[in-house]
């Protein structure tokens, strides 16, 4: 990413950006002066509202894809997308992710193969899509979100923990592959941020366990971090951002943790 003021200014892909930590990055990287093209799912009067926001506020190009990234021609077909609409694609950001809590004895298979999809498989096809552009103008980045749960383990979120694991061991791979060609590929790994992923666990827990929502986020969210704190999305994208920057050259091959010490235990 250059600043606002650089004479070319990057074309951005972030995906799973009509929320959450994908949204905060999207709007990072269109406040540094980038172009960016959004995606998910949601309200699509909401999200062209929220393009019309960032692009006002960024003064960039904010475009938006529907592309399902559960099936890989729709994950390759959103570079193209990009591509047709911004130009070359500078800055990847592989941020959609889907959650499943279930014991593994009694985890669904469909669930297995939806998570593994969403959360590692569509990686590897935007990757693979963005490189060959990437490659050719010498320079670009790459930043998958992982979890605090693709560097320790959780009981009951199998297919979560080994997909996050799996896009780590995606992102040191691609790195080394690429490093040659002035691009980079580094994860980030969150603790937890209060966005709808992290709602629907608290809600199904309270409902479980008889305790408030208050309660379990206290006693099995926030327990796990020493800051005793939420990380907001903000400070997340923050990182991608930083990532995603010319200062950040020779930054590749990581797993940084944006988890308030969650992985220190
Ligand atoms: P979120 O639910 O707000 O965002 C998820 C995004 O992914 C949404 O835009 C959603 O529409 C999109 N998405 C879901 N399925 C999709 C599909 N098939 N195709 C395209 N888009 C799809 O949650 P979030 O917390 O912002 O999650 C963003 C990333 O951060 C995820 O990869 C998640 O695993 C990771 N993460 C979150 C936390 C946390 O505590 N919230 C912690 C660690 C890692």
């Amino acid at each position: 990413m250059r600043n606002r003021n650089a004479a070319v200014p990057r074309n951005a892909v972030v995906t799973g950006s009509t929320s959450g930590i994908g949204l905060a990055t999207a709007r990072a990287l269109a406040e540094g002066g980038c172009h960016v093209m959004l995606n998910g799912f949601g309200d699509r009067a909401e999200i062209d509202r929220l393009c019309a926001e960032i692009a006002a506020r960024s003064g960039t190009t904010i475009v938006y894809s529907g592309a399902d990234l559960s099936r890989p021609e729709e994950a390759r077909a959103l570079v193209s997308e990009a591509t047709a609409v911004l130009g070359p694609i500078d800055i990847l950001v592989n941020n959609a992710g889907i959650q499943h809590v279930a014991a593994l004895h009694e985890f669904p298979e469909d669930k297995w193969d939806l998570l593994l999809a969403v959360n590692l498989s569509a990686a590897f096809h935007t990757i693979k899509a963005a490189l060959p552009a990437m490659r050719e103008r010498r320079w670009g980045r790459i930043v998958n979100t992982a979890s605090v749960l693709g560097l320790v383990g959780a009981p009951h979120k199998p297919a979560y923990v080994a997909a996050k694991h799996g896009i780590i061991g995606l992102t040191k791979s691609v790195a080394i592959e690429v490093a040659e060609h002035g691009i980079t590929c580094n994860a980030v790994c969150p603790g937890t941020v209060l966005t709808p992923i992290i709602e629907k666990q608290i809600a199904q827990q309270a409902q479980v366990t008889g305790l408030r929502e208050e309660q379990v986020l206290e006693a099995v969210f926030l327990d796990k971090m020493p800051t005793g704190r939420l990380v907001p999305p903000d400070e997340v994208a923050a990182t991608i951002a930083f990532l995603c920057s010319d200062a950040a050259a020779s930054i590749t091959g990581t797993a940084i943790p944006v988890d308030g010490g969650y992985t220190t235990h």
